[in-house]
């Protein structure tokens, strides 16, 4: 490898790699969850510490998803990284590695349900957290206090994409002595500078623009060696946690090619977002400069991202916009290479009650659009031919 310094495009393609004895050019998945000593000494030596390179138990940690973890923590721009099972493993064992009874959590109530879900967890064993509006900075000054263990917001939220000041955030919690933990995923680790702008703990669903065809679920905490070593990883390597090599090899072959993929899907994002708009559709979409956190959007992400979010007013708009729709799918995964919509009042966000729904903005009319790699002229004509 050349000694300046790489683009992130060829680190996504090159970071990390372990070859083997064989010197092969791909990436080997290593599907084994064991891994054999030479003697009794040599397993009770790596019992004790093992280094980098020396694998124990998959649960643990496997030479596959070791280089999945290197790559992502080198894009990141953080010193290390814990590969889980899927986005949520990631966003539980980064919150419970900052949790204790009596400890403080202050989140952005803009936030995907199964993240809810997590904190009112942690409230049952004790844990003492605050709900607040993310997108007000008086909000978090207040709720902040001296101690608060963390800090814990989507920097982009699920489904309603309000855009968090990461930066002013971080400045009020690290005053406070708190961790800041992101959840990156509508950013996407393409456009991310959480870790610049202040974030600690980075978590992301590599379920999503990682893989970014919809196969494996995966994903990975992003932060300090001593955060993901000593305080996540304990966690999860102990709960099954862990990622499993193959959906590690997946989301390594996914890393290759996710810049080129994300530009491309931001790009036409931003080209139905436009052209919903311009056939009077309520459109939500950071890169739209009517959004209302658009300065912020394209100061910290400098992108509007790959997803849209439209408001037809009604289920049954909604609904009859679904049903008449060719090519995108009706689903509900996000980042895929299909593009897909989702009614997350009805779908990922059902388990909410509607008083809670109608107040992170989530009404009967809210479609979530994840926009993929087809060309934008045909969605656009898929999309307005389900409207007429
Ligand atoms: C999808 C998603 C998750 C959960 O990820 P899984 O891989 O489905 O477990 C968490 N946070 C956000 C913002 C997501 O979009």
């Amino acid at each position: 490898m050349p000694d300046r310094p790489l683009h992130p495009r060829t680190r996504a393609v090159h970071h990390g790699i372990r070859r083997s004895q064989y010197g092969e050019m791909a990436e080997a998945l290593f599907l084994t969850q064991g891994f054999a000593y030479d003697s009794a000494e040599q397993a009770e030596a790596r019992f004790q510490h093992s280094g980098p390179d020396e694998f124990i138990y998959a649960r643990y940690g496997n030479p596959t998803s070791r280089m999945f973890e290197d790559r992502m923590a080198s894009l990141e721009g953080t010193e290390d990284a814990f590969a889980t099972a899927s986005g949520m493993a990631a966003v539980n064992g980064a919150l419970m590695a900052v949790a204790a009874p009596g400890s403080r959590i202050v989140a952005a109530r803009q936030l995907f349900g199964s993240c809810l879900y997590v904190l009112e967890l942690l409230r049952k064993f004790g844990v003492e957290v605050v709900l607040i509006d993310g997108t007000d900075l008086n909000q978090w000054r207040d709720a902040v206090t001296p101690g608060t263990a963390a800090c814990f917001l989507e920097t982009v939220s699920n489904p309603t994409l309000e855009v968090m000041d990461l930066a002013g955030i971080a400045k009020i919690a690290h005053a406070a002595g708190a961790l800041v933990i992101a959840d990156n995923v509508f950013a996407t680790p393409v456009f991310s500078r959480a870790v610049e702008l202040g974030a600690d703990v980075v978590v992301y669903s590599t379920t999503k623009h990682v893989d970014g065809g919809g196969r494996a679920l995966g994903g990975v905490i992003c932060g300090s060696r001593e955060f993901v070593r000593t305080r996540a990883e304990p966690y999860l390597k102990h709960t099954g946690g862990a990622i499993s090599p193959f959906n590690a090899w997946i989301m390594l072959n996914g890393l290759t090619t996710m810049e080129l993929r994300v530009r491309a899907m931001a790009d036409s994002a931003l080209a139905v977002a436009q052209a919903l708009q311009g056939a009077g559709v309520r459109v939500i979409y950071p890169g739209l400069p009517e959004h209302p956190q658009h300065a912020l959007a394209m100061r910290q992400i400098g992108s509007g991202g790959t997803m849209i979010a439209l408001d037809l007013g009604s289920k049954q708009a909604a609904f009859a916009m679904l049903d008449r729709l060719r090519l995108v799918s009706i689903s509900n995964n996000l980042g895929d290479a299909k593009s897909i919509v989702t009614h997350p009042a009805t779908t990922t966000h059902q388990r909410l009650p509607e008083a809670e729904r109608e107040g992170l903005g989530i009404g009967p009319g809210l479609l979530r659009l994840s926009v993929g790699l087809e060309h934008p002229d045909d969605l656009i004509a898929d999309l307005l031919g389900a409207l007429a």
